[in-house]
């Protein structure tokens, strides 16, 4: 008998047959233990993927002004396009959400351009945004890039109720005419105003950047810009030694230009890090250094080989074994995310062979360094032959090593070391390819 709109009648008589791996269920207190079970189970299995953790790296390419050494995807004179970059970078954010909905936000970093310029209404629906999609970890470390002339207290309280702990200012000098000798917009005296109000609106942990052999530069002048750094009482500082980039204004004015040498660059570098070393802060990165639990979460990810994900133009991913990179191009980026076509310009899938150079290359940025069990368990090498390399390094005071129980051993480069290391990281390259060649093992896999 066939029956057309309308459910087939249940024979009340004829028992529903159930499935064969289900036991009989005895009663309803049965039933609830069962349901109990199968939640403990959902919760343990949520909990298992939770415990994956990502960063997420949102780029705001937007400056008022462009500076001279900047090289860095930032635009300036775009504000017009700000409302569309906003809906787009959302877009993106909850487009890209499946693919992480397995994992726990521990860090999130807003960078530039200057995030700062991109106003309190724009920033806030921006992170509220991030808080809706992502599952974010409660003890998250958000960070917000300012620039001095752009911070007002409006703007810290709002960012702080969107759940941002985290200042990175970008002060670069206590020198008036440093500042204006690279096209720096503020001065001084708005560094120490933009920090005052950062306190004030209630954001504790402050990170400021430095940047030394700006042009004219003096030892002397260094001295004082670290001192008022100090004195201005940040958790993190960042010192930069300025790079003349290609294609920058300052890279045309070069021949023009007082900077000092590299055997001065090196005398400012020792000299900060110990003073700062006095003051209290540990270095933990060539650059960076954070008083006790102050270091940069966010990009300690980057140089311990952890997972982020950026996003808008220029911004950079390695999630899931793959590393690929946005579109440097606004409009590109904004047409991408409006008639779907490509935002990715390059991605790869990354060969083991390729992450065992990453972990000497970013580890030994670190104080952290490397470590021989670790780097034979993620390499499948032997570590003999980098430790012999290391060992001489240690003989020439540019690196250091402690021992644990279990014959495991740290390596890390000392300040000294950290000026060389460009070319120490690539004599260490050289004793690890030899290795690759003299024991081919299975290393075609991704991590
Ligand atoms: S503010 Fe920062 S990102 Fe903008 S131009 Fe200057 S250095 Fe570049």
């Amino acid at each position: 008998m066939l029956f057309f709109g309308r459910k087939k009648p249940v024979n009340q008589t004829t028992p529903v047959p159930r499935p064969r791996h289900q036991k009989p269920v005895s009663g309803l207190r049965t039933v609830r233990r069962h349901q109990r079970q199968e939640e403990r189970r959902i919760r343990e299995l949520e909990k298992g993927l939770r415990e994956r953790r990502v960063g997420l790296y949102l780029h705001i390419p937007f400056c008022r002004h462009k500076c001279a050494y900047c090289d860095f995807y930032s635009l300036a004179g775009r504000e017009d396009r700000m409302d569309a970059y906003l809906k787009a970078l959302c877009a993106n954010l909850t487009e890209l959400v499946s693919s992480a909905s397995a994992h726990t936000v521990d860090t999130v970093y807003l960078g530039g351009g200057t995030p700062s310029l991109f106003g309190e209404k724009r920033l806030k629906t921006l992170l509220t945004t991030v808080n809706k999609t992502f599952h974010l970890d409660k003890d998250c470390e958000i960070t917000v890039e300012c620039n001095p002339e752009s911070v007002t207290l409006k703007l810290i309280r709002v960012l702080r109720r969107c759940g941002v702990n985290r200042v990175s200012l970008g002060m670069q000098s206590a020198q008036d005419d440093e500042l204006k000798a690279v096209g720096r917009i503020h001065d001084f005296a708005q560094v120490r105003t933009a920090v005052e109000l950062i306190r004030k609106g209630g954001i504790k942990n402050l990170s400021l950047d430095l940047i030394y052999g700006l042009p004219g530069q003096s030892m002397e002048d260094w001295q004082h810009s670290v001192e008022e750094a100090l004195a201005l009482q940040p958790q993190h500082l960042s010192l930069y030694a300025l790079t003349l980039e290609e294609g920058t204004p300052l890279f045309q004015r070069r021949a023009s230009l007082d900077l000092a040498d590299d055997d001065e660059q090196a005398e400012r570098y020792l000299w900060a890090v110990e003073r700062l070393e006095q003051a209290g802060f540990a270095q933990y990165e060539i650059s960076n250094f954070a008083l006790p639990g102050y270091e940069s979460r966010h990009n300690l990810k980057y140089w311990l080989g952890e997972e982020y994900i950026g996003f808008g133009p220029g911004a950079h991913s390695d999630f899931g074994g793959v590393r690929y990179s946005c579109v440097k191009d606004l409009d590109a980026y904004l047409k991408g995310m409006s008639d779907g076509s490509p935002i990715v310009e390059e991605s790869e899938r990354v060969p083991e062979q390729e992450r065992a150079r990453e972990y000497l290359i970013f580890r030994l940025r670190t104080t952290r360094g490397i470590r021989s069990g670790e780097y034979r368990q993620r390499t499948r090498m032997d570590f003999t032959p980098l430790e012999e390399k290391l060992t001489d390094f240690a003989a020439q005071g540019w690196a250091r090593s402690e021992s644990f129980p279990g014959g495991e051993r740290r390596w890390w480069f000392t300040p000294r070391g950290f000026l060389l290391s460009n070319q120490l990281i690539g004599q260490l390259l050289e004793v690890q390819e030899e290795e690759m060649r003299r024991t081919p093992l299975r290393r075609e896999e991704p991590r």
